[in-house]
């Protein structure tokens, strides 16, 4: 007889654990106890030496399928002469912390359950259990129970309390558990009023969807709109009401096998949208696809995602209306945070949707779809948020407490304990007072929930950025040092951090994006860093170009277009796309902006390059969204081309000229656009090679990490891969945290820790 204390830490809480523990000693005829704390799971345990040693074994063997192990530690102790083996209160540790699970799609039994006649929770719209629902977006504090979690409100009833108090049950301690007769509900709302609830209700949307409507839907991190994807005045409507012209909508369907009529699927796709995380994937489309023309304009490729709340799958339910492929984008107008409370979606959705589908389990975080992609059969992650968050990334070293505020745009910020990177959700762009507040809102909860006190606050050079203000604020207010670090040295640090590289690693970093503060004054984006997480060195860079407009000029390619036209000396002659697209006064007023330098940043931005491409290309000389003019690019390359234009590379500058101008010629001698997208794509990845290859010989670094923006260009990826490989590079991509500005943060605390370590 011996008896063993065992701590256990990971995500293991709200994963369906202790249940699993308990159900194994009791295999093994062990007696003792199971009991979460605030750092992990405790156990104790006695009995013969041959079990417990089974038992040990098939712990970290068998776990389930949410579980991540971090760490087991064991002890021998005195056997306490326990009989049976039970699970005891939890106990809370204050200063303790331990990850929190992410939301998860419902489950395959749950989902028999919601289709079977015969079940108690036939139809409805809340069921889960220990292995599939809400965590995240309810959790108020840990350890995670129920009292913490939204479902406060809702006691449970007999039969429900009977499952939740039963470890032999699916639903033993699912602490969202519920059924009809106990738990939330959902009814639509029209002009104030209730219209119907539960089935009704249900019904009475897909009738209004397959009608044409637009409707407003709650989920799980927030409200989508909703409209019938395959009927173009529902989607124009959409467009004109949310004010969103271009960007591409995420569309839902019921299954794969209705996916496969809209979309191109491969083995690794199916697997990322089948994952518990159920991201929008973006997926080539199917030319013969009904769907609406205008739900990704420009775009080679559909935003898709499976249901993953038992709600979703209700509205796919075959039967009467049942929808073929429905929008479901982020309930909010233009750039706002999405609406997340009943109250407020009723007050600043109104004017955007024809009903309400409410229901009464609040929403603690708003959190908003994830969106991902395929690189090289693996996920390559473009927004990190639902689903994902509030899981860490785990550092390849201990940092110690430490906030990273992230960037302006897509900000998301970042926490450090020990060896874990708690990345908080998609926050947005941060110049909207809805944002600014949900980002103070999500990093005292983050504080509060992992149990962090910041010993150091990381921002970003930039002086304006709200995200720069609050961390010089709160560090002269908590008395803690602020700690900068500069934009692309940050994104080369998390892709470091991403793909766990150990802390003496050195890199060619390259960093390609839109725009980011250089010491220097000038804006910076076409970036060969010599790197390491805690210093870097420029060592070459895109020629300076003068950029009439600064950061507003993202909107407009035209003037990128026309400022490179300058600097290669070439007229402004009407036949070049960004030329005729203009007015002639705003000709002379740029003309004269750019001859007197007047608001004219000079920037090395790769983004803006591959504006000014799209421009001279004949794409779309004006955009509604960042980036817009980049993936039509993109979009339009013709995959077999392989010509590329040259770059020239001189000390230490990169000059775009002779390629732009060989686009100009081709484009003048009538050659189609995507051979002049395929042309300049292959061009920059072979400027990207020979710029490595000339790094190799000067430094002796063979691994090179490709981070920015930029980088979330697949074609570019995928034709920069391939030539840094054949080269003989090892390549790091960003596979965890986005290569944008979504996974800024993560690279801010690596460097900082690195930085304090050094010190
Ligand atoms: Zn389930
Ligand atoms: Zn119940
Ligand atoms: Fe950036």
């Amino acid at each position: 007889m011996e008896a063993r204390r065992i701590h256990i830490t990971g995500v293991v809480q709200g994963v369906g654990f202790r249940p699993f523990v308990w159900t194994l000693a009791r295999r093994f005829d062990l007696g003792g106890w199971v009991r979460n704390s605030s750092s992990g799971v405790d156990i104790h345990v006695e009995g013969d030496v041959a079990a417990l040693t089974a038992f040990e074994r098939a712990l970290a063997g068998d776990a389930p399928p949410l579980a991540a192990i971090d760490r087991v530690a064991a002890e021998s102790v005195a056997p306490q002469g326990h009989a049976a083996f039970t699970i005891v209160p939890s106990l809370p540790e204050p200063g303790e912390s331990l990850p929190v699970a992410a939301d998860v799609a419902t489950c395959a039994d749950c989902l028999r359950e919601l289709n079977d006649p015969n079940d108690r929770r036939h139809g409805y719209p809340f069921l889960n259990c220990t292995n599939c629902g809400p965590r995240f977006t309810i959790v108020r504090d840990i350890p995670y129970d129920r009292p913490h979690t939204t479902m406060a409100g809702f006691p449970l009833c007999p039969a429900c309390a009977a499952e939740y108090a039963d470890p032999a049950n699916r639903r033993f301690h699912a602490q969202p558990v519920a059924c009809p007769a106990c738990g939330p509900q959902v009814w639509l709302e029209r002009a104030g009023a209730r219209a119907s609830e539960g089935p009704a209700a249900v019904a009475e949307v897909r009738r209004l969807l397959a009608a044409g409507q637009v409707l407003a839907i709650k989920g799980l991190g927030g409200f989508h709109l909703a409209c019938d994807a395959t009927n173009a005045a529902a989607v124009a409507l959409l467009r004109e009401r949310k004010r969103r012209h271009g960007k591409p909508f995420a569309l839902m369907t019921a299954d794969l096998a209705s996916l496969a009529q809209h979309a191109e699927v491969s083995a690794a796709e199916r697997e990322l949208l089948l994952a518990p995380a159920r991201p929008v994937v973006l997926l080539r489309r199917r030319a013969d696809s009904p769907i609406a023309a205008d739900v990704a304009p420009g775009r080679d490729r559909f935003g898709f995602m499976l249901p993953y709340t038992p709600l979703h799958h209700l509205l796919f339910v075959p039967g009467p209306h049942a929808p073929a492929v429905l929008v479901m984008t982020s309930a909010n107008l233009s750039d706002d945070p999405i609406a997340y409370r009943n109250e407020e979606a009723r007050e600043r959705l109104a004017d955007l949707t024809d009903a309400f589908l409410l229901h009464d389990r609040p929403i603690h975080v708003r959190c908003d779809d994830s969106v991902a992609t395929v690189f090289r059969d693996a996920p390559y992650l473009l927004r990190r948020s639902r689903g994902y968050a509030p899981l860490p990334v785990t550092l390849p070293f201990a940092a110690p407490q430490l906030l990273a505020c992230g960037g302006e745009l897509k900000n998301v910020f970042c926490l450090s304990r020990d060896a874990r990177a708690f990345l908080g959700h998609h926050i947005g762009e941060l110049e909207y007072h809805e944002t600014l507040r949900a980002f103070h809102e999500g990093i005292a909860h983050f504080e509060r929930l992992f149990r962090v006190q910041p010993s150091g606050l990381v921002h970003d050079l930039h002086p304006d950025y709200q995200a720069t203000r609050y961390a010089r604020e709160r560090a002269a207010r908590d008395d803690v040092p602020a700690i900068a670090v500069q934009h692309h040295h940050a994104h080369v640090a998390a892709c470091l951090a991403d793909n766990g590289c150990p802390a003496p690693t050195r890199v060619i970093g390259v960093a390609f994006d839109g725009t980011g503060y250089g010491p220097d004054g000038v804006i910076w984006g076409g970036e060969f860093l010599v790197a390491g997480y805690a210093d870097f060195e420029r060592a070459l860079h895109l020629r300076p170009c003068p950029l009439p407009g600064g950061d507003a000029a993202a909107r407009h390619p035209w003037r990128a277009a026309l400022a490179w036209l300058r600097e290669m000396d070439l007229d402004w002659s009407a036949d070049l796309p960004p030329v005729a697209a203009t007015g002639e006064t705003e000709r002379a007023v740029l003309a004269g902006q750019l001859a007197a330098r007047i608001n004219t940043p000079l920037t090395t931005s790769m983004g803006r390059l591959f504006d000014a491409a799209a421009a001279l290309a004949g794409l779309a000389p004006s955009v509604t969204y960042e980036a817009q003019a980049a993936c039509e690019l993109e979009a339009a390359a013709a995959p077999g081309e392989d010509g590329a234009y040259p770059f020239a590379i001189a000390d230490r500058e990169i000059d775009p000229r002779p390629a732009l101008a060989a686009l100009v010629g081709d484009r003048r001698r009538g050659e189609p656009l995507d051979i002049l997208a395929a042309r300049f794509h292959n061009g920059v990845a072979a400027m990207v090679a020979a710029a490595c290859d000339r790094l190799r010989r000067d430094r002796g670094l063979t691994m090179v990490a490709l981070s920015g923006g930029v980088w979330q260009n697949l074609v570019l990826l995928e034709r920069t891969v391939a030539r840094l490989e054949a080269a003989g590079f090892a390549v790091l991509v960003h596979r965890q945290v986005p290569a944008n500005d979504g996974g800024l943060s993560l690279g801010q605390i690596a460097a900082a820790a690195a930085r304090l370590a050094r010190e």
